[in-house]
């Protein structure tokens, strides 16, 4: 296994479910470092060019006005594994197919607010960190 980073996103509703602290704890429980982070309220723009991969899909517009409807709180999480580490911890995209005990089946209500954002690969875990935050914002971790 090698140390990896991932690019996490609270999103919208779990956000104003207060339960930003709750989503860091199961995080740092499983071996994952945040080694960046920033609460924003995204822009249509910044919200569109972030899902630009799904700007096809008939889904796309719903899901840019629910990631703007309120703030979101944007990480980097480092450790061990951990692209796949963050996906096994979000659960399935359907929060209803979510495994329990998953912060989806937890904490989300439908496939449009599914409360969290996860990079699916290590090459898009680079770009979506890069989308969010300039190398220097990006903290050194202490071993
Ligand atoms: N999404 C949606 N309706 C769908 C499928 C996806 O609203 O039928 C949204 C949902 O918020 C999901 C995001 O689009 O998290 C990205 O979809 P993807 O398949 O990449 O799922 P994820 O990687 O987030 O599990």
């Amino acid at each position: 296994m090698a140390v990896e980073q991932t690019l996490s996103i609270i999103k919208p509703d779990a956000v104003a479910k207060n339960v930003i602290g709750e989503i860091y704890s199961r995080f740092e429980k499983a071996g994952l470092t945040i080694v960046a982070a920033r609460m924003m309220q995204l822009s249509r723009e910044q919200a569109e060019g972030f899902y630009a991969v799904h700007k096809e899909r008939p889904f796309f517009n719903d899901l840019v006005s629910f990631m703007i409807s309120g703030p979101v709180m944007v990480q980097a999480l480092e450790g061990e594994d951990a692209i796949a580490k963050n996906r096994e911890l979000m659960g399935a995209t359907n929060p209803k197919e979510a495994a329990p005990g998953t912060i989806r089946a937890d904490f989300a209500v439908s496939i449009d607010e599914n409360a969290v954002h996860g990079s699916d690969g290590a090459d898009t875990a680079k770009q979506e960190i890069a989308y969010f935050f300039k190398p220097e914002e990006v903290c050194k971790r202490i071993r």
